[in-house]
């Protein structure tokens, strides 16, 4: 915008001052041509005077200024009519040549009849014509004076009006070139102000950055020695363990007879309280074993792993009278055979425990395709699960019933989750309350990148 102006400006002062010139030149022109006629009018006067002094005395040395002005009287003539232009002067300029010629005629005349006699000149200059001549000549040349003098009056004011224009357009450029410079430094400050900005910024970045890394890594050092610590304490507390439910049978064994009812109920409750917190530490072990192990993948085939999982589960599929349908073929997946088989075999025994009381659970297996990946679905008839629990049913110890109800200990879905993350693949649920679950895996495809 400025830039447009500034330009606009400079052409404009541009303008005003080539016709501040043309002015000028016009001006100057003018007084030329008033120069010019003075002269002529000087010539003819000094030729007449010339003359006079020579009729008078005779003496040819007041001839000089005669002679002289008879020879310039013409070029000045010539330049003239090279100069002006106007048709009126123009006009002027030609009914004053031959007037002049006349003039000269006459005065020659004169001059050459002196030569003869002072009588004969005398006589000449008395017919008054060269004195008419000298008069006409007069007349034309102020006439033509008073002409040129009103267009030089005319072209300095001009003159003035350009001069005073170009000053204008002068101090405008000047002002908007000054605005643009005071621009163009504020802009390079604001950019110097924004590199600075950005260099900040990345640098802040960069440590933000280098933080959550380290963070990351403190984090992940700690989990592993959570999980660590974890395996220690449930594997150390596998043999006491051991020892209290051996101890706790032995008891029953060997003195339940001895023992009053109440006591024969107590040793039974320790024994299923050692086989629960057995089952618990089985489980924690499982789940934190999986954040140690080195996972190696490679194709697997989804049927065999879910026929391995019933033949272990028969006899709990039996007990529960579960009806189990897998809609073949599945497909073939990029994973570990072992790991896969402990998620789902926790999925179909989930499917087969959370059904409502007196219902037959109802199990379908099947697979479909996601582009390059698989998803596995084990789907339920049973109680289902509200939407705002679907997600942290799959963190450690998180349930919704109490062990009273639906016995467990709260971490196979977080095994399930934790299985997938190792292997490359997702895990979910989509449930209806009331109409059951449908738990999926997802998995590489075998053979796809
Ligand atoms: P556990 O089975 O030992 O309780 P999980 O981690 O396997 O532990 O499951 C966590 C919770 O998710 C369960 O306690 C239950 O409330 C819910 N859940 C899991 N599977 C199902 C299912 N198929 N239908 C309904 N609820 C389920």
């Amino acid at each position: 915008m400025t830039a447009a102006l500034l330009t606009a400006a400079a052409l404009l002062l541009n303008l005003s001052l080539s016709r501040l010139t043309e002015s000028r030149l016009l001006a100057f022109e003018t007084n030329t041509v008033l120069r010019h006629i003075a002269q002529v009018r000087a010539e003819v006067t000094a030729a007449e005077t010339g003359q006079r002094g020579y009729i008078l005395t005779g003496e040819r040395r007041y001839l000089a200024p005669y002679e002289e002005a008879v020879t310039r009287v013409w070029s000045t003539l010539t330049d003239l009519d090279t100069l002006v232009r106007a048709p009126d002067q123009r006009q002027r300029l030609a009914e004053m040549r031959p007037l002049i010629e006349a003039k000269f005629g006459e005065l020659a005349r004169t001059v050459e009849l002196r030569g003869q006699s002072f009588d004969a000149a005398l006589r000449v200059v008395r017919t008054d014509e060269g004195q008419r001549l000298m008069e006409e000549i007069a007349t034309r040349v102020q006439a033509f004076e008073q002409s040129e003098r009103a267009r030089l009056v005319a072209r300095t004011g001009a003159l003035e009006s350009r001069a005073t224009w170009a000053t204008r357009y002068a101090g405008l450029t000047v002002l908007l070139a000054l605005g643009s410079a005071v621009i163009a430094a504020l802009w390079f400050a604001r950019q110097k102000t924004h590199a600075k900005l950005f260099a900040a910024e990345r640098g802040f970045r960069r440590d933000l950055e280098h933080q959550v890394e380290e963070r990351t890594l403190q984090l992940t050092e700690a989990n592993r020695e959570l999980d660590a610590y974890a395996y220690t304490i449930s594997h150390d507390l596998r043999a006491p363990l051991r020892a209290m439910h051996g101890y706790a049978d032995a008891l029953s064994e060997d003195y339940g007879s001895l023992l009053p009812k109440e006591g024969q109920r107590f040793t039974q409750r320790i024994g299923a309280a050692a086989s629960q917190m057995e089952e618990l530490i089985q489980d924690i072990l499982s789940y934190s074993r999986l954040a140690r192990e080195e996972v190696r993948l490679r194709p697997v085939s989804l049927e065999s792993v879910v026929d391995g999982v019933l033949a272990r589960s028969a006899e709990r599929l039996a007990e529960a009278g579960a009806e189990v349908h897998v809609e073949r073929p599945l497909a073939e997946v990029t994973a570990h055979a072992a790991i896969l088989g402990q998620a789902v075999e926790n999925l179909i025994l989930n499917a087969i425990k959370f059904t409502a009381s007196g219902a037959k659970p109802k199990v379908r297996i099947r697979a479909e395709r996601h582009g390059s990946m698989v998803r596995l679905h084990v789907e339920d008839n049973g109680i289902g699960i509200d939407l705002e629990h679907q997600e942290r049913i799959f963190r450690p110890f998180e349930r919704l019933h109490g062990a009273e109800t639906y016995p467990g200990t709260g971490i196979g879905l977080a095994i399930v989750r934790r299985s997938l993350d190792r292997m490359g693949g997702r895990s979910g649920v989509n449930s209806t309350p009331g109409q059951g679950s449908s738990f999926w895996i997802e998995l590489g495809r075998a053979g796809e990148e």
